[in-house]
């Protein structure tokens, strides 16, 4: 029998444990939250997110869930198949968002327009992946970009986020919502002009995408494509990153203003000793309107003090 394995968020175990609650099964084995039995299928989930399906429907339920851990990576590199041949010169809105891996700092997710005639103006202003250009130079470039294209950017302070982890929201459920809202509020902005698509730098599988949206009131999917390292397919996703590290710099400048020395970035060694700083200086409380507080950096910063 084949067995397909997922990895997936507390709160989405939560939400398989409530969806399976008919066919519970009354003893599941050492170690697991919850097993469920179906005729065709069998459902055990463990304490550490793995949940595993087996028998003869197990992979197709798995599905109903996400992608296996074995297939993500295969996917992922093939989600680009999907793209229309053209795509590089069509007019899009392009997604992405930058601060999910830094512990201090908001989210900023930004959602933006090239139309097609207006790539080689975007060339000319410098646009391009900005993973290879420095801070100094987005802020340089991005200043260009805002007065000429239309965009829309979100910034998720640190208490909303933190609310929001501790209601039991993933980070993939966070940045799904925000990266729809975006594009709601920018065709708003653009109406009447209308997109012939929008490009996700892809960071969730395009079902997950759309079951992490699904109880918000307005959901956009037409011409959604999904992609990863979207930045070098579309100067609009490049643009989208531009922007969102632009206002993630600004916001982290704010912050080392009000703490009163230089916040890092990141999540290394150097952001336990700042946070640690931070909680000597203002309180541990104060934290959270500076720091993504279920890293592991705030008790490494404990320790340290
Ligand atoms: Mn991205």
């Amino acid at each position: 029998m084949p067995n397909t394995v997922l990895t997936v968020s507390q709160s989405e175990l939560l939400k398989m444990q409530d969806y399976y609650k008919r066919s519970l099964k009354a003893n599941p084995p050492q170690g697991a939250v919850f097993a469920a039995k179906a005729p065709t299928y069998s459902v055990t989930a463990y304490k550490s997110g793995k949940v595993l399906f087996q028998g003869k429907d197990g992979e197709t339920e798995a599905a109903k869930w996400g992608t296996a851990d074995a297939k993500r990576t295969v996917k992922a590199a093939a989600s680009s198949a999907d793209l229309p041949q053209n795509i590089a010169t069509m007019s899009l809105i392009g997604t992405d968002e930058v601060g999910t891996g830094d512990y201090f700092g908001p989210i900023t997710v930004v959602a933006a327009y090239v139309k097609k005639e207006q790539i080689p103006l975007l060339k000319e202003l410098g646009v391009k992946d900005s993973k290879h250009l420095t801070d100094e130079t987005i802020v340089k470039i991005a200043r260009g970009l805002i007065q000429t294209i239309p965009y829309s950017l979100l910034t998720l302070p640190n208490e909303k986020y933190n609310e929001k982890q501790a209601q039991g929201w993933s980070q993939g459920k966070i940045k799904a919502v925000l990266h729809n809202q975006a594009i709601l509020h920018l065709l708003k902005k653009m109406n009447p002009e209308k997109p012939e698509g929008v490009l996700i730098d892809q960071f969730a599988e395009k079902q997950v995408y759309y079951r992490h949206i699904q109880n918000e009131k307005m959901i956009y999917c037409q011409n959604v494509y999904f992609s990863t390292k979207a930045e070098g397919i579309h100067l609009a996703v490049a643009s989208a990153s531009i922007i969102a590290r632009y206002a993630f710099i600004k916001a982290m400048d704010q912050l080392s203003e009000k703490a009163g020395f230089t916040i890092p970035k990141g999540a290394g060694a150097k952001v336990d000793q700042a946070a640690a700083k931070l909680i000597r200086k203002f309180g541990e409380e104060e934290l959270h309107t500076f720091a993504k507080v279920h890293f592991a950096n705030t008790q490494k910063a404990k320790k340290l003090i």
